[in-house]
């Protein structure tokens, strides 16, 4: 089976980062995801990423070379294509809907 060219790479540059807060209702404390910028969660050393449209798990490449910035792709294929912000989804020409990966990060 002959694999498709993407015109247009994958890369993400924001992600939803798993924070902790103090429980609004009680004792300890409570995850919660949170919208941020790849470069300050990598600042900042989380280590727990999720697509923010379909809540997929990412793959993270990093780069250590000046210039060129670390990005986030969908970790399964299956996400990009039905993501709304996947680039097999945007590239696909069938008018299909965005929907949730069926493994979404929790
Ligand atoms: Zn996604």
């Amino acid at each position: 089976m002959a694999t498709k060219i993407l015109t247009v790479p994958e890369k993400f540059y924001e992600c939803e980062v798993k924070r902790r807060r103090v429980r609004a209702n009680g004792p300890g404390y409570e995850p919660f995801w949170r919208l941020k910028a790849l470069a300050d969660a990598l600042l900042d050393g989380d280590t727990e990423f999720r697509c923010k449209d379909c809540h997929g798990p990412l793959k993270l490449h990093r780069r250590h070379t000046p210039g060129t910035a670390s990005y986030l792709e969908h970790k399964f294929k299956v996400d990009s294509e039905h993501c709304q912000q996947g680039a097999r989804f945007i590239e696909a020409s069938d008018g299909r809907a965005h929907r949730q990966s069926a493994t979404p990060v929790a």
